[in-house]
């Protein structure tokens, strides 16, 4: 049901009630009105029946006179039927007798005059009574007078009129019932007429009475299924009305309704349209009430609803935005530590987090250390094995552990932070997990929600290309400056650190010297033990030769079996002493892996030093190389310097 429509059933409901109410009081009221009326409408028409009886009786009186004279003249000249004609043209003459009776000694009719009924002869002594029950007429007021003296024949004259039904008939009037007792017996009456009880009680039943002369007594009264009816009449006419008054105020209450609901209604209609997504539909206001300001309101929340929605919609653009430059800032960057300090910054900035921890896997990938830590006021990080606490389930299973402030779940090792609210996921690359990310909340009570979650997973996603990229790329750079057989710097890297050096040396006008080192009948090794011995034979030189110099010095490989070093801050003497080094080295220990053939070797180096014998990379390689050929000039074994003499022979 609507709200219109409850409206408007309230409405009629409030306004029928009581209309109703007041329609049955108001029939009450005029029936008894009415009644009060007709019972004072009785009184009159006993009265009116009391003076039609004085007046009937006064005619009696008048007209027994002269008949009765008529009668005793008439008695001394004529016999019974003479009489009979006497009364009967005495009985024409008037309209307001009904009989004449004359009676001689014994009391039987000697002659009689009647309108019908009529009297039967030996009818004897008759009073009232006995006149209706020979007549058989419903009821006769009577006068009686003596006609004659002791001898005469008629002795009385009875005359009289019917009160009878016809009689009351005529006198009474509207809806009035008439009766006339004689009594308890009914002489006549109208309708039935009513008990005794209900004449005492006035119930349905209004009467009054009224005596009359000679024990008669004259009863007016409403009959009760009159006064019904009329009530009956009155309440169809009421019913009437309430139905139309119904039809008018269910009209007007449904107007009402309608005009009360319409802003509602539009209210409802705007806030669905709201809802439905429209947020650019406004609401009425057409009056001033409440739910005028109610709409006002509502226009106002859907006015800050689309603020919201607009600046929600233009930071997820910016959140996007972001994310795209997270990724290309990610994609950009070539350098590892550089790289996982980026996806740790941004993973513990995106979702607030304290503290921020990169672990990665030791040589061995048995132990997780920290290699980019985020806060460094986190005290007792350290090696964690794979597979215990948190970082090391991470390691070993590959799968996100989040702890939310509760002291379930797996708990962090020792060396680990133990801050309450962690998300600790791996960071994988190529396949297999590179490092476990982890970041931290201090307090307890304020663990990462679900979209935290999936931002720091969202992140090591993009780290993973990023990763790639940057293993790709330093792979790529060390196959570019590192030779692939041995691992040492390559001749285009030494020349880019020969570039350096120079430029170094020549502002602070500092020494540095190059020695150019070739193995000695290197051939035969390949001859007698095979190119690949050789091979192992050339990468042990070299890693040999790295543990020699110190680290700032630069050891390349500068094609076949020879070798050059660039050394740093070092002159001419000092460069002597460095391949007096080496040549203690090589010849010192044989060559060989166990189980294999030991090979003897020694090495012949040539040295050069800045500026003296050169001052570019070509003039100085020159030179060493002029060096290292007196050096095999010489015998081997031993150290040649470009020009003059050399007497650096080494002896052995
Ligand atoms: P010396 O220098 O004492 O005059 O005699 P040598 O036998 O070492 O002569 P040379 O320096 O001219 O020979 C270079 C030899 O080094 C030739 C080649 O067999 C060997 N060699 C060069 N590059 C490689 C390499 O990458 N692997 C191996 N196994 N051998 C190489
Ligand atoms: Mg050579
Ligand atoms: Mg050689």
């Amino acid at each position: 049901m609507s709200l219109q429509q409850r409206l408007t059933l309230l409405f009629v409901v409030i306004v029928m009630l009581p209309l109703s109410a007041a329609g049955f009081v108001l029939r009450d009221t005029v029936v008894g009105e009415i009644r009060r009326r007709e019972e004072s409408r009785l009184r009159p028409s006993l009265a009116e029946t009391e003076s039609v009886i004085a007046a009937r009786q006064k005619a009696v009186f008048e007209l027994i006179s002269p008949v009765t004279l008529r009668l005793r003249r008439a008695q001394s000249g004529g016999g019974g039927s003479r009489l009979q004609s006497l009364l009967g043209r005495a009985l024409a003459g008037t309209e307001e007798l009904d009989f004449f009776i004359a009676l001689d000694r014994s009391g039987e009719i000697v002659a009689e005059a009647s309108t019908e009924p009529s009297f039967a002869p030996g009818f004897k002594a008759p009073g009232v009574a006995e006149i209706v029950a020979e007549a058989g007429a419903p009821g006769a007021i009577e006068r009686r007078v003596a006609v004659g003296g002791r001898n005469s024949s008629v002795q009385r004259l009875i005359a009289g009129f019917w009160t009878d039904r016809d009689f009351l008939e005529e006198v009474s009037e509207g809806e009035i019932e008439l009766a006339l007792l004689s009594g308890d017996e009914t002489l006549a009456a109208t309708g039935a007429v009513p008990s005794l009880p209900s004449l005492q009680k006035g119930g349905s039943v209004h009467v009054r009475v009224r005596a009359l002369p000679g024990d008669i007594s004259a009863v007016a009264w409403y009959s009760a299924h009159k006064l019904s009816a009329l009530s009956q009449s009155v309440l169809y006419y009421l019913l009437g009305l309430l139905a139309v008054a119904l039809l008018v105020v269910a009209l007007l209450s449904h107007w009402l309704s309608r005009l009360l609901t319409k802003s509602l209604k539009e209210v409802s209609q705007g806030a669905e349209a709201i809802a439905q997504g429209l947020l650019e539909h406004r609401i009425p206001i057409r009056t001033k009430d409440e739910v005028g300001r109610l709409a006002a309101s509502f226009n106002e929340l859907a006015t800050r609803h689309g603020t919201t929605v607009a600046e929600l919609s233009s930071s997820r653009d910016l959140l996007q935005r972001t994310v795209q430059r997270v990724g290309e800032t990610l994609r950009s960057t070539h350098d590892m530590r550089s790289l996982l300090e980026s996806i740790l910054n941004t993973a513990a900035d995106a979702v607030g987090a304290d503290v921020g921890v990169i672990w990665g896997f030791s040589a061995r990938r048995d132990e997780l250390y920290p290699i980019v830590v985020r806060d460094a006021r986190v005290d007792g990080l350290g090696r964690v094995s794979v597979g215990s606490g948190i970082v090391g389930l991470v390691a070993e299973r590959g799968v996100t552990v989040v702890r939310d402030g509760s002291a379930e779940g797996p708990q962090p090792a020792s060396s680990e932070p133990r801050f309450p609210v962690s998300i600790a996921l791996p960071l994988y690359s190529q396949q297999r997990i590179h490092s476990v990310l982890t970041v931290y909340r201090r307090e307890a009570q304020m663990p990462f929600e679900q979209a935290d979650i999936d931002a720091v997973k969202f992140l090591a996603d993009q780290g993973r290309v990023a990763l790639e990229n940057v293993i790709l790329h330093e792979e790529a750079q060390r196959l570019s400056i590192t030779d692939g057989l041995t691992g040492v710097w390559n001749r285009r890297f030494l020349q880019m650190q020969f570039r350096n050096m120079h430029a170094t040396a020549m502002r602070f006008e500092r020494p540095f010297s190059l020695l150019m080192l070739d193995l000695d009948h290197f051939k035969s090794v390949n001859d007698s033990c095979g190119h690949q011995r050789g091979d192992a034979v050339l990468i042990e030189f070299s890693q040999r030769v790295s543990d020699v110099v110190r680290e700032v010095d630069v050891v390349a490989r500068y094609g076949g079996e020879e070798f050059v070093c660039l050394l740093s801050e070092t002159d001419l003497s000092g460069a002597i002493v460095t391949a007096e080094k080496i040549l203690q080295e090589v010849r010192s220990e044989s060559f060989g892996g166990s189980g294999e053939q030991p090979i003897d070797l020694t090495v012949s180096v040539g040295v050069a030093a800045f500026p003296q014998h050169g001052d570019s990379f070509r003039t100085l390689v020159a030179a060493a190389d002029r060096g290292l050929y007196r050096a095999k000039q010489e015998g081997r074994d031993r150290i040649g310097l470009p020009e003059g003499p050399t007497g650096l022979k080494v002896a052995r």
